[in-house]
């Protein structure tokens, strides 16, 4: 699914996130950038030793902020890593911290002159975020961010199931 926002593109795939060839993809990293299971142990594999050296060098992300390193290996040339809240029920931060982590990445992608960037679902893996909750939140900030920034031209969620892609395509029909 692809809606236009703006003079920008916003679209819904479902795939491997690793085979991404957008300017930047965006890894759901921990607080440590230690690398671990699920998309972030994905892109270390598929990227190679050089993003995790970089990410030694930062050596650490606080929940809701963002950081870049090179794409290693990838076909995108940049990772960027974001981590999303823990969700411990919602009383937390948590909405909030959802929102600054995808904001915060496209705010860099935008200082580097990136063009297109690429999310998986964050937090609603390992991190428990209640999907329809997510979904609305990570595609209200895409949309937000881009109806106030014109560079970036291309923001995709690449989805890893079809339940995902599902959720995030429905929450997206009922925000346009
Ligand atoms: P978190 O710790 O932020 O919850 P996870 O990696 O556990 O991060 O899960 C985040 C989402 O990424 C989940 O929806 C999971 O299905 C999805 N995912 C896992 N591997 C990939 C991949 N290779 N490409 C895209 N999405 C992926």
């Amino acid at each position: 699914m692809e809606v236009n926002i703006g003079k920008s593109v916003l679209s819904l795939v479902i795939g491997d996130i690793t085979e991404e060839s957008t300017d930047a993809i965006v890894n759901a990293a921990n607080e440590r950038l230690a690398g671990g299971a699920g998309v972030d142990g994905a892109i270390h594999r598929a990227g190679g030793p050089a993003i995790m050296a970089e990410c030694r060098k930062i050596g650490g992300c606080p929940t809701g902020q963002a950081v870049i390193t090179t794409g290693g290996n990838l076909k995108a040339k940049h990772v960027i890593h974001t981590v999303g809240p823990i969700y411990r029920g919602g009383a937390r931060n948590e909405a909030a911290l959802l929102r600054s982590a995808h904001v915060e990445s496209l705010k860099l992608a935008s200082a580097k002159g990136l063009k297109s960037v690429a999310f998986p679902a964050i937090s609603t893996g390992v991190y428990g975020y209640p999907l329809e909750e997510a979904a609305r939140i990570a595609l209200t900030a895409a949309i937000d961010y881009l109806h106030e920034h014109s560079d970036i031209e291309l923001i995709r969620f690449v989805l890893f199931d079809g339940r995902a892609y599902e959720v995030f395509s429905t929450e997206l029909k009922g925000l346009l």
